[in-house]
């Protein structure tokens, strides 16, 4: 969605408007980056990458951390503007905040520990040498980021990119450019000296010009079609790439599984940010003795949620305008081809909000079923055992995340399940634990954000040998002896020929 601040005849090229979508009312005027004024970004990014990377862990973990500090002591006015930005409720939007501190003190002090120079065993055939690895930064990142989590999704980068001793070019959705600039001002009140975290405001087009910019790699979430013309973008200067793209994903219900905390979770799971979330709840697969047991105490639940502007929704409006349709389209299309809405319905979609709709009985190649709708809505589709929700769940074509609710085959349904990340008789949490990486598999995307797999995404490894003595046998020199090759062969066959 392209919203633009001009109000005179002239558009107003150069800038665009924020808006708050509950109101329609214009909360901030941001920039439109060009091609140039990003490279020019990136350049002074390199030099400050250069300074901070040469700063070292500890010094930049006692920064880190006390950026973390300064956000735990305003998380009310980040919240403000996120919610001014997206319509999410408060607390929603504080709840976010709590988990991009915990996340970002996680990567401040472990970053050292997963990165750090440290040794490794050389193995037999080079005993003489000392070897040893580290994880060094790429320099520049540049992270795109989305509009529904505006700072837990993209910190998800920028957090673990800046602990492993990289500067951040940073690009937020145009919906959420004032999240962005909060956050790169925040933290140039405890790290002054250089711009470590910087922002490029602006459309599509300022993302593009980010990927071509020589970053030295670029961390995307958003939907998998721009996914896709990011990744050619890089193709041609081979800049490497994270992607985290949407999800389609399902949560399962055994025969013996917590009925009620199923039905929580899904309801949660599936209608918390108006169902705006990568790892939400779109579809539930539950085994048919208890189909009708869980039906009903979901559509209950569905029943009692409020969306709205006001103080003590359940959920806000639809933040970007667009999705509307996508919403609307999705549950006409399940209700054409057989299904039921057993709460709400078409009518539930009223602009900017979209009341919960829970529909049972869509055919599989509904694209309620098939894409991701992201909105308020969940469907239901009652399956023999958990054996057969599995194969339905991984013939999608995403993989991001997935909830299991049973008593004794949670574990073993998680491990056949295609997908990143699971929850058993939970949703979400996998997002809460800052040390699990977060990351997906097919449309999905790849490259992992979080954890110690997040931490190393943003450096490369860089493997060094020292040679400690001369070699007892001398095999990679022109000075070989004439039997050093036979000696070798016979030791190795020893080693390694039985068995
Ligand atoms: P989009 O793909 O529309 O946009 C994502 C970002 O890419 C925005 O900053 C956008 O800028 C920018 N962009 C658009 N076109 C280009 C381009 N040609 N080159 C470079 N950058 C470009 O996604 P949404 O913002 O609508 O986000 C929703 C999607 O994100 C959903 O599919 C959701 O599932 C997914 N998501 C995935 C998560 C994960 O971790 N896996 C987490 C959160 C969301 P602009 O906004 O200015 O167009």
């Amino acid at each position: 969605m392209t919203q633009t601040a001009a109000s005179s005849s002239e558009p107003d090229l150069a800038h665009f408007a924020s808006i708050d979508p509950r109101t329609g009312e214009v909360v901030g005027q941001h920039r439109v980056y060009g091609e140039d004024e990003v490279r020019a970004t990136v350049e002074r990014a390199r030099e400050a990458a250069a300074w901070w990377g040469g700063l070292g862990f500890a010094e930049r973990r006692r920064r880190l951390r006390a950026w973390r500090a300064l956000l735990a002591r305003r998380i009310d006015q980040l919240a403000s503007v996120i919610s001014a930005e997206t319509g999410k409720p408060r607390d929603d939007a504080r709840l976010e905040i709590v988990l991009v501190i915990d996340h970002l003190d996680w990567a401040a002090r472990n970053a050292e520990k997963v990165l750090g120079r440290r040794k490794v065993a050389a193995g037999p055939l080079m005993a003489n040498e000392a070897a040893s690895l580290e994880y060094q930064p790429h320099g520049v990142i540049g992270v795109i980021g989305p509009w529904n989590y505006p700072a837990f999704t993209p910190m998800g980068s920028i957090g673990y990119a800046l602990a492993a001793g990289n500067a951040v070019v940073f690009k937020p959705s145009e919906l959420t450019p004032g999240v962005g600039e909060w956050l790169a001002e925040s933290l140039s009140e405890v790290v002054g000296e250089h711009p470590v975290l910087q922002v490029v405001t602006g459309f599509g087009e300022t993302g593009a010009a980010l990927c071509r910019s020589g970053v030295g790699k670029l961390s995307f979430t958003g939907s998998t079609a721009t996914a896709k013309q990011v990744m050619a973008v890089c193709a041609q200067s081979l800049t490497p790439v994270l992607i985290e793209c949407g999800g389609n994903d399902a949560l399962l219900v055994d025969s013996d599984a917590d009925l009620d905390a199923a039905a929580d979770a899904a309801i949660w799971g599936g209608m918390t940010n108006a169902g705006q979330t990568c790892i939400g709840v779109e579809r539930v697969y539950v085994v048919g003795s208890v189909a009708a047991a869980f039906t009903e105490r979901l559509a209950a639940r569905a029943k009692r949620l409020r969306p709205g502007g006001q103080p003590g929704a359940d959920f806000g409006p639809i933040t970007m305008a667009g999705q509307v349709d996508t919403i609307r389209r999705h549950v006409c299309d399940a209700l054409d081809g057989g299904g039921r809405a057993l709460v709400g319905g078409p009518e539930s979609v009223r602009p900017p909000y979209v009341e919960p709709i829970v529909l049972v009985g869509v055919a599989p190649d509904s694209t309620a079923l098939t894409e991701e709708t992201f909105g308020p809505t969940i469907t239901v589709s009652t399956v023999a055992d958990l054996d057969e929700a599995v194969s339905q769940v991984n013939a999608g074509r995403y993989g991001l995340g997935a909830a299991v609710f049973s008593a004794r085959r949670g574990e073993e349904i998680a491990a056949a399940l295609r997908c990143g990340m699971v929850s058993v008789n939970g949703v979400i949490s996998f997002a809460a634990v800052p040390s699990l990486p977060f990351g997906g598999v097919g449309d999905s995307g790849f490259g992992r954000i979080h954890g110690e797999d997040g931490l190393r995404e943003f450096t490369r490894a860089k493997a060094v040998t020292r040679r400690r003595f001369r070699p007892p046998i001398r095999l990679l020199t022109f000075n070989r002896a004439p039997g050093a090759v036979r000696l070798l062969l016979r030791l190795i066959r020893i080693r390694h020929g039985r068995g």
